[in-house]
């Protein structure tokens, strides 16, 4: 048996959790000749829009991310709708495209570079008890900044949100339309009878594995997994494994190394669309809302000019889980007293907005094995010494990195 000893405070130096996947030498000269190779296939000729003070639109999109980017297309697909998506950041640069390389765009002007409060009982491993939380300030959005992972929603919550009074959400309606926005490229998954059926395969979202070696460590740490009932399993997306256990490699956002995020997905094949206008770094600060409280258009800061811009259906918020609850209660629609106490007359007085917000944990452990086991096994090319350690790690021998 592999024995395990995790131990989790590790970095008391930094405000940052994340690791390099490996030296720095390695990642830059294969950066630079994956660059040299992909030039043709990454770069576009995508420009922002010009839009002028008081413009009329059919709907205006708040944030041109991973959310707003499916609008975009979907709502443009209508010819004789106008659609407008005005986005705080700037396009993304090539390097968003490149996995492993997209990570980087943390804490630079791709990020609103928002950290956490100190709330004296998580992070406390981290000198000043915040955690830093990313959000992509680009076009494309955090679905530029993120892992990446490919990972569908459970029935179990579809049917609540049906239950609490949304029928359109049922799992039913659910499985449907991400069979319409999904295109899975691997084979082996679609010719695979209890996986493929899940999928679609000519949608817009672009899915597929990363092409990976397994060195044997890996399978030592999966297999312990495994021993504690977190399964390996072929894919956790598909119900016949009830979406639970572990994949390696999972399904991602990406193809061909490249990643697929929505901009790429669904933003750039509608850019040439004359119903489409797509304005970049275009900072929305208010929702303008009627004495009917219907929303009629956006005050919006372009080049250092406030301006407003109305519709004549809808404004779309999808700034994303920090700044659409933000703009919201900027624009006064939130809980009365919280507003009133920041001097924000208020619209609509709606309690739960910038409440119940959700987000996903994640621990940096590293793991020490126990180096006579190896021997014992006869394993010896898995022995830690052959593993590639984090410069900070190098000192401990028998330790392993896992995320
Ligand atoms: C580090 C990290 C890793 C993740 N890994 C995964 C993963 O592997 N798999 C997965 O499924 N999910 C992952 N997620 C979560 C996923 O990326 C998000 O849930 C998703 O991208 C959110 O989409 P959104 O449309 O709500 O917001 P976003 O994609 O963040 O889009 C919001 C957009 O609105 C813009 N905006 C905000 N305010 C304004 C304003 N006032 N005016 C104009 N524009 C504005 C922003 O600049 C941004 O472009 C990860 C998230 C992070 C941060």
């Amino acid at each position: 048996m592999f024995h395990l000893k995790t131990h989790i405070k590790i970095c008391a130096t930094d405000t940052c959790c994340s690791t390099t996947p490996c030296s720095s030498a390695e990642l830059f000269s294969s950066t630079l000749k994956l660059i040299a190779a992909a030039q043709c296939c990454l770069t576009d000729d995508f420009v922002s829009d010009e839009i002028k003070d008081k413009d009329c639109f059919d709907f205006i999109i708040v944030g041109g991310g991973t959310s707003g980017n499916v609008l975009a297309n979907r709502l443009s697909e209508v010819k004789g709708w106008n659609v407008l998506l005005l986005e705080a950041g700037p396009k993304p640069p090539i390097f968003g495209s490149i996995p492993q390389l997209s990570r980087n765009l943390a804490r630079t002007k791709y990020d609103w570079n928002y950290v956490t409060e100190n709330n004296h009982r998580t992070s406390q491993a981290l000198k000043t008890g915040q955690v830093t939380w990313v959000r992509g300030k680009l076009l494309g959005g955090s679905s530029v900044t993120n892992a990446g992972f490919y990972v569908k929603g459970l029935k179990p919550d579809y049917q609540r949100w049906a239950d609490e009074g949304n029928p359109s959400w049922t799992p039913k309606n659910i499985f449907k339309y991400e069979r319409k926005a999904e295109s899975l490229q691997n084979e082996a998954l679609k010719n695979n009878p209890l996986i493929g059926k899940n999928y679609g395969s000519n949608g817009q979202q672009v899915l597929n594995r990363y092409n990976t070696t397994r060195i044997p460590v890996h399978n030592l740490i999966l297999d312990s997994w495994d021993s504690i009932g977190i399964k390996q399993v072929e894919d956790t997306n598909s119900e016949v494994y009830n979406n639970r256990g572990y994949c390696s490699p999972a399904v991602f956002t990406a193809a061909d190394g490249i990643r697929y995020d929505t901009y790429r997905s669904y933003l750039l094949p509608a850019d040439k669309r004359n119903n489409l206008k797509i304005v970049t770094e275009a900072f929305v600060s208010k929702i303008l809302v009627d004495e009917n409280k219907k929303a009629y258009g956006v005050e919006v800061t372009i080049n250092g000019t406030k301006i407003q811009l109305f519709v004549s259906k809808e404004v779309i918020l999808a700034a994303g889980a920090v700044n659409s609850p933000h703009l919201l209660l900027l624009s006064g629609i939130g809980p009365k007293n919280e507003l009133e106490s920041k001097n924000v007359s208020c619209v609509v007085d709606l309690p739960a907005v910038g409440r119940n917000l959700q987000d996903h944990l994640r621990i940096i452990v590293p793991i020490y094995g126990d180096r006579s086991q190896y021997d014992n096994r006869n394993e010896r090319k898995c022995a830690p010494e052959n593993v590639r350690l984090p410069f900070w790690l190098r000192d401990l021998p028998t330790a392993i990195l896992a995320v």
